[in-house]
């Protein structure tokens, strides 16, 4: 076996990693970490420490680490028939499954599935189709992209324009002049403290109005939105949010893609987010908790209205010029059959909604009290604390004293728990397993409480 200090050398010369400092890391001033083996809730590295992983990896490996089912899935796919393409009318027993199971659960308004490989791709696939759809609909002006400060959409050229957040942009050019942000439904954050939650959501859909007035309605094609904004904060929408916002988007006639990359299959302890809030979305976008993370998956979910225009637009102009290699991968759908079996089996998601419901009220009574905390706030498997320097008048820490990756790095080094240091603001974020038990939990939250008295 390969020495660690090998390893790490190797890492240091050879692997560019996503999301890093790569100067910092070139230098080892930020450690390799090699993980080596998990099992339901905790990974474990090659030294042999056991970490509770608090956030599934990136939020993804939903129903827990180490499932033989989906293992051998995996297996028995790569044996019989490792790759097949999708094209032209070709697909697998296990592509044409998990189109059916994905549809049976989505909500009714839907009506195909188009597979990729990551959100990002099935973002960058969504925009295709809704410019595709407004060609063939004759409105060629019909083509910007609403997206919210804080939202998060993928790391492409499209999709990393979508983002809001301005890490995403810095230095790539982004983002392209198609797309342009709106306000996020962040009510902790809003700048006026005076305000309640239904002037917040007032407010939110003037904003949005005002720009589709100032832009011409003409212009807008789709407005794009996480049902729970996730890597922008964990920040779950006031009361009435969704509603207001999908009437405004019917009256000009713009699509609504749910970005359901983190909220699909369960994490809100509903099938979907749109079920969660009673959208009635025109695309849905899924990737991670489709195949909880065991081989790479994505897919578009589009609408009986959308695939009406699409079909007659190939009527018009042939074959849809859009396709991936990997598109339907045969061992990404061998996954997904065999994740959403046991998400139903398992009564995986209930359990996310009980545990999640558990995880978020145990969380409010060890620190709802403290000083540093600002807001606590989570819906289903999701939660997350925000961490202020001072409560009464919800003064922010300074960015340089990074107070959020002191307490992640404080967690993970005390009691090895995983938590994620939110991009953006002092917040740790917490999306573990569907798996969790209660008592893991209760070490989450202790944990956390251990963290925070050492760190504040
Ligand atoms: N959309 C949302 C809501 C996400 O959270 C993510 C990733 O975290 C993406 C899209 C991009 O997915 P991927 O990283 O698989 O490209």
């Amino acid at each position: 076996m390969l020495r660690n200090d090998q390893l790490a050398q190797w890492d240091r010369e050879n692997f560019f990693h996503p999301s890093t400092h790569l100067a910092q890391h070139a230098r080892g001033e930020t450690q390799t970490r090699v993980i080596k083996s998990a099992s339901g809730s905790y990974i474990e590295d090659r030294e042999g420490r056991k970490m509770l992983d608090a956030f599934a990896g990136l939020y993804c490996v939903n129903v827990g680490y180490g499932r033989q089912e989906i293992a051998e899935a995996i297996g028995d796919q790569a044996k019989e028939l490792a790759y097949y393409h999708s094209y032209v009318g070709h697909g697998t027993e296990a592509s044409i499954t998990l189109s059916k199971m994905i549809l049976d659960r989505a909500p009714a308004n839907m009506s195909k599935v188009y597979f990729g490989l990551s959100g990002s791709d099935a973002n960058e696939t969504n925009i295709k189709l809704i410019w595709y759809y407004n060609n063939i609909l004759g409105r060629p002006e019909k083509k910007r992209i609403i997206s919210r400060w804080r939202g998060y959409h993928g790391s492409g050229l499209v999709t990393g324009s979508l983002t809001g957040l301005k890490l995403f942009h810095k230095k790539f050019d982004l983002p392209v002049e198609q797309v342009i942000h709106t306000q996020a439904p962040y009510y902790f954050r809003r700048d006026d403290l005076n305000q309640s939650e239904e002037e917040f959501v007032a407010h939110c859909v003037a904003e949005l109005e005002a720009l589709i007035e100032r832009e011409g309605a003409d212009t807008i094609a789709a407005f794009i939105g996480e049902p729970v904004l996730g890597t922008g904060g964990i920040v779950p929408p006031p009361a009435g949010y969704w509603p207001a916002i999908q009437a405004v988007l019917k009256k000009h006639d713009i699509l609504l893609v749910a970005d359901e990359v983190v909220t699909g299959f369960g994490r809100l302890g509903s099938m979907f987010g749109a079920d969660h809030y009673g959208l009635e979305a025109d695309i849905i976008t899924i990737a991670k908790g489709l195949t909880s993370a065991y081989a790479p998956l994505s897919g578009s979910i589009i609408s009986e209205k959308l695939w009406k225009v699409l079909e007659q637009g190939t009527d018009e102009n042939g074959p849809i010029g859009h396709g991936w290699t990997y598109s339907a991968h045969p061992i990404g759908a061998a996954a997904g059959v065999a994740n959403l079996k046991l998400l139903d089996d398992l009564k995986l998601i209930q359990n996310a909604s009980s545990v999640g419901a558990y995880l978020n009220t145990s969380m409010k009574e060890a620190l709802g009290d403290h000083a540093n905390v600002g807001d606590i706030r989570g819906e289903g498997m999701l939660c997350a604390v925000e961490f202020v320097e001072d409560r009464q008048d919800r003064k922010f820490f300074e960015a340089s004293q990074k107070i959020g990756a002191q307490l992640s790095a404080t967690l993970l080094s005390q009691d090895s728990v995983i938590a994620r240091a939110m991009p953006q603001g002092d917040i740790l974020g917490f999306a573990p397993p569907f798996c969790l038990g209660r008592e893991e939990a209760d070490i989450i939250v202790a944990s956390t409480a251990r963290a925070v008295k050492t760190v504040l």
